[in-house]
């Protein structure tokens, strides 16, 4: 999706290989907000050093797409697409091709052995690496720009335990990815100008069995309060209404700084900057919500009142498996907690269905949860084998029909939940942040309201306007819901 890189065309400001005609650069950011922030920081560090970011790849001089290697099918549309833009070399204007990224930590090697139009990679925790790999400009060796980052007595009692082991990975580099962005590094957006995404920490220290983040990605680590705080204001200042925090656990943020409720610290800071309408947070780790967070979310307008918490099963026998702990009936109380807490908190979560071993009985048990728990959003990946995550070993693999017959009985119960909780909303007015004409069709405009975090959740048409209302991409109006869909709603400004 090159599209996502903004068509700005960006002046050179130092020197490059020829300073009249700077290096055109166009990049394809593949995978989750966590990889488009790297991204960002990558595009502002190349047009920081003079490169001109171009938004088709056919204009590019040099491409980088940055991947993602989450499940096999995020893999293989990643190789698709570096293939696909490989063609621009020999075909086209493109000179080099850069990989960048999580399937570069997962297979360095083979993707420089298999792919011989790659002129070099950039894995995730070597970002300044973007300069010299695009020959844009030597790599900055300094890291003085970049947070002192702390240790974690759970990530290093983790990594003692081997979680972090990438030895039978061909091709890894020794170190584990230990890089982390900062209010001074360059950045340059490419989310629509009203909404941005800050990462707030990166890494992740749990022992999920079925996933291999945290060998791509290194032991959790948070930025500095003071620099995300700096990061927003400069953000807010320069138009941005809405922030979404990210991170793999947002909710353990500031714990490598022996910070307590630092999320919930982090957000009541961030709900007094003036021009911040929405302030949101993705993900949280289930039994990391604590009473401060969801009293925090429950005392300001502006933090949205949505929690976002991948659950990932519900059957406890599963999840001890998983290495999460937890089940049906403890998740229900904390559901039940945070819906007393915050009156009319939007609640996601994601599941994997058809993990190995997932009996008839167990996969009832998630069913039953998933009717009793009437998320609002819900989202099902059929489980994906990962080698060198604790699952992969794992015997009694479930067929992929059987994972994907599962996962589509799981999605038809919640589209009914979905049906029934989005009726409910007509008639009810609620603000609503302007998106621009529909990609579905010419006739309708889109939006969001709190309810919807960007790219997410499902959409908000827009079909009517009063007369003499101008409506503006960007803005925010007051709306009403007219009909319903499955997913969708349809609105009225009012
Ligand atoms: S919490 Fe579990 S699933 Fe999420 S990134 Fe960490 S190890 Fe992976």
């Amino acid at each position: 999706m090159p599209t996502k890189t903004p068509p700005v065309p960006l002046r050179s400001t130092s020197k490059n290989a020829d300073s009249a005609s700077p290096t055109k650069v166009g990049f394809v950011s593949l995978g989750c907000p966590k990889n488009l922030v790297d991204s960002e920081v990558m595009m502002g560090m190349l047009a920081q050093a003079g490169a001109q970011m171009v938004s088709g790849a056919e204009d590019a001089d040099v491409i980088v797409v940055n991947t993602c290697s989450f499940i096999a099918s995020a893999q293989q549309e990643s190789v698709n697409t570096i293939l696909e833009m490989a063609k621009h070399k020999s075909d086209g204007r493109a000179r080099k091709l850069v990989v960048a990224g999580c399937l570069v930590e997962r297979f360095r090697n083979e993707i420089q052995q298999s792919i011989p139009e790659v002129d070099a990679v950039v894995g995730t925790g070597e970002l300044q690496a973007i300069l010299a790999a695009t020959g844009v400009a030597p790599a900055a060796t300094s890291n003085s720009l970049f947070n002192i980052l702390q240790s974690r007595p759970e990530g290093d009692a983790r990594a003692a335990q081997g979680r972090f082991s990438r030895e039978t990975w061909d091709g890894a580099i020794a170190d584990l990815p230990n890089y982390l962005y900062d209010d001074a590094t360059p950045r340059l957006l490419a989310t629509p100008g009203h909404t941005a995404y800050i990462k707030i920490a990166e890494g992740c220290d749990h022992p999920c069995s079925f996933c291999i983040i945290p060998q791509l990605r290194g032991k959790f680590r948070s930025r500095r309060f003071e620099s995300v705080i700096a990061e927003a204001e400069r953000l807010a200042r320069s138009g941005v209404r809405e922030i979404t925090l990210i991170g793999q656990d947002t909710t353990c943020y500031g714990e490598d700084f022996g910070l307590r409720d630092g999320l919930a610290l982090l957000l009541e800071k961030l709900a007094g900057i003036d021009e911040l309408r929405w302030v949101r947070f993705l993900y949280a780790y289930p039994n990391k919500i604590t009473s401060r967070l969801l009293e925090t979310i429950a005392a300001h307008d502006k933090i949205c009142s949505y929690i976002d918490v991948p659950l990932q099963h519900a059957s406890p026998g599963v999840l001890k498996r998983m290495k999460r702990g937890g089940g049906a009936d403890i998740f229900l109380r904390s559901l039940e907690k945070a819906r007393r807490t915050i009156p009319g908190v939007t609640l996601r979560t994601s599941f994997i269905v058809g993990f190995p071993g997932e009996t008839e009985q167990e996969f009832e048990e998630l069913c039953q949860f998933v009717r009793d728990s009437e998320f609002d959003w819900m989202g099902a990946f059929g489980y994906s084998d990962q080698e060198g995550a604790g699952a992969f070993s794992e015997e009694k693999k479930l067929s992929e029909r059987e994972i994907e017959s599962r996962r589509r009985h799981l999605m038809q119960i919640q589209r009914k939940i979905s049906k029934r909780k989005k009726k409910a909303l007509v008639g009810e007015e609620f603000d609503l942040v302007l998106e621009g004409t529909s990609e579905e069709t010419d006739l309708l405009l889109e939006g969001r309201t709190a309810m919807h975090a960007p790219e997410i959740d499902g959409k908000v048409f827009v079909n009517d306007v009063p007369e003499g209302v101008e409506p503006k991409t960007g803005e925010f109006y007051r709306c009403q819901v007219t009909e319903a869909h499955d997913y969708d709603l349809v609105a009225r400004i009012v």
